[in-house]
């Protein structure tokens, strides 16, 4: 036996106990003629000493010992002189009777404990390594606890846990495919699935009810901070439901996690908003609702004086935050900085403070009265001491700038709380997007949604229009999850093809088959799918989604650990009846 205990096991009532333990060496300290280790698995750390008095061949055993040393010690469990009440074995320590190393370990790279002196790129090259770090493990441990509460709950509810095959053809879902080259159909190519969409759907035609599925998707887009080329969806479809039976069944879900996972009760029911009003009120289809700071339309309050930037503007909005009238001239430069990043975008930023006297003062001052100002304050229902900050220009870049300096002022003032967590529905998603530099719509879900039915005429006369049965899950500013009513009928599928630029011909060899199942008796259907490893960075506290993959890639898209991709032989493309052409350097 490797060992009768692990090492988060042993406790004062052990003490006497003859135990063997195996481990790591997570280090390893020489106090006087003493030695102590501590041996880290999994479970726990347990401390070991080797008392001065140890036979000569035991001590040269240890002496030859390393960080990171796989090993195997036999000893009796003691109670220690001085107790460590942080560690859950602080109260002993094993008096080490014989000891062998079972593997040894080079100096690793960097240092296996919660602070590590290794910078990303290391500990990603050593990813393996790195997950021996209890914090990493924890969020893979969390993950587990997740997936297992989310098949529960599922389960209880009478979905089907289905898989759907990997090698399929492509399902768009607004990003490129990875596609994979067929050996047995030279010239031919498989697409990974962007999201098993399509085969929901025909789960449904084939009466499966409710489907669901813990699974990975693939999308070969510019990834950041929450996205990786493959990553994984809480996957779910439903028959016989209208939108309203997939938010009750996922807020239920979501629920249940909160309530096994972290012990919090989420009692309200999830408001419902629909995304205009997202929009006009938090500049995002994604709105944190920890803190207020709504928009303020103030267009009409600001025009027809003598400040020709909002004259000239669609839109002028203004936020109010609270008690900031103390700004200082330094942190409105930063904050006019902040709105000016590329990324961001707006030419300018300007203030109005509602000072405590009962004052006003702008960075406008020039152009209006006081009693302008004071209009756009009760507008903006300020108190004395707030500050208002205002934005102006087309409507829906206006809007996502002030979306963006919102959730700024909220970090500096400590709003974005990572213990409160703000569930929302956003619903009546517009069914498509105009893009200017094609020229043509595109699906803002997908092409499988459903039109609102009252909003099927306008589809021939003024598609922008039309709103869909979409929605999405936010949580505290994140994207969680997102869905739709489905189209279920052929024509209405293949009408949608034709607004989004596909001739007949292109749709039936891309959709074919999904068309085709709609004319063998298809029910009425909806689903959603969550992001898991979203969820679970959420539920870690974490901003980044790596932090809860055991093998993530990079923001390349690398695997820096396997050094993936890499090339393949000649041999290999032979067979594949494939070559390689690399763009010419610029
Ligand atoms: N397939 C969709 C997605 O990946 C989710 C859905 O509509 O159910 O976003």
């Amino acid at each position: 036996m490797y060992r009768t205990h692990t090492c988060g096991e042993l406790r004062i009532d052990h003490v006497g106990n003859e135990v063997t333990l195996s481990g790591w060496v997570q280090r390893l300290r020489r106090l006087g003629g003493m030695t102590f280790i501590d041996l880290r698995d999994r479970y726990g750390i347990t401390q070991l000493v080797l008392d001065e008095k140890a036979p000569g061949d035991l001590k040269k055993n240890v002496d030859g010992l390393g960080r990171e040393f796989v090993i195997q010690v036999k000893g009796v469990v003691l109670e220690r002189q001085s107790k460590n009440p942080k560690m859950d074995t602080g109260d002993v320590e094993i008096d080490i009777r014989s000891l062998k190393t079972l593997s040894p370990s080079l100096v690793p790279p960097f240092t296996i404990q919660t602070d590590t002196d290794g910078g990303d790129e290391l500990r990603m090259k050593y990813r393996y390594l790195d997950l021996r770090r209890k914090v990493v493990r924890e969020n893979l441990v969390l993950r587990s606890k997740m997936a297992i509460a989310i098949r529960n709950y599922l389960d209880s509810q009478n979905f089907i846990e289905t898989e759907t095959p990997v090698l399929i053809k492509s399902t768009p879902e607004g990003a490129r495919d990875f596609v994979v080259p067929s050996r047995m159909s030279p010239g031919e190519f498989y697409a990974l699935p962007q999201s098993p969409q399509q085969l929901k759907q025909l789960l449904m035609v084939a009466g499966f009810d409710r489907y669901y599925q813990i699974v990975k998707c693939f999308r070969d887009e510019d990834l950041r901070a929450d996205r990786q080329p493959e990553f994984t969806q809480i996957d779910c479809e439903m028959s016989f439901a209208e939108q309203a039976d997939v938010l009750n069944t996922f807020e239920g879900l979501t629920k249940h996690l909160f309530k096994a996972i972290k012990g919090i009760e989420l009692t309200e029911e999830f408001p419902r908003i629909p995304y205009a009003e997202a929009m006009e009120k938090y500049g995002s289809d994604k709105p944190d609702i920890r803190f207020g700071m709504l928009f303020n339309d103030i267009t009409k309050l600001v025009q027809n004086r003598d400040f020709n930037v909002f004259n000239t503007a669609e839109y002028v909005v203004a936020v109010c935050a609270e008690n900031c009238a103390g700004y200082s001239r330094k942190q409105l430069d930063a904050l006019t900085n902040f709105v000016k990043k590329p990324q961001i975008g707006a030419r300018g930023l300007v203030y109005m403070k509602y000072n405590e006297d009962g004052s006003y003062k702008s960075s406008v001052d020039k152009f209006y009265t006081e009693e302008d100002l004071k209009s756009w304050a009760e507008a903006c229902n300020a108190k004395p001491g707030d500050l208002l900050l205002i934005l102006s220009g087309e409507k829906e870049k206006t809007q996502n700038q002030m979306g963006e300096l919102r959730l700024e002022m909220a970090r500096q003032l400590g709003l974005r709380d990572k213990n409160t967590f703000k569930p929302l529905w956003v619903v009546d998603f517009p069914l498509l997007e105009w893009d200017e530099e094609t020229q043509r719509f595109y699906a803002m879900h997908h092409p499988f949604t459903s039109p609102k039915p009252e909003d099927i005429p306008l589809l021939d006369t003024d598609p922008g229009k039309v709103n869909a049965n979409a929605y999405d899950l936010v949580i505290n500013g994140v994207e969680i999850g997102g869905g739709s009513v489905r189209i279920f009928e052929s024509g209405l599928q293949a009408k949608m093809f034709k607004l989004l630029g596909f001739t007949p011909e292109q749709a039936e060899a891309q959709f074919g088959f999904l068309m085709n199942a709609f004319k063998y008796g298809a029910p009425p259907h909806a689903g959603i799918a969550f992001g898991f490893d979203r969820l679970v960075s959420l539920f870690a506290g974490l901003d980044s989604i790596r932090d809860v993959i055991a093998f993530p890639k990079n923001n390349s898209g690398r695997d820096v650990m396997m050094d993936a991709p890499s090339p393949v032989s000649d041999e290999q493309l032979t067979e594949l009846a494939l070559q390689i052409k690399l763009p010419e350097a610029k």
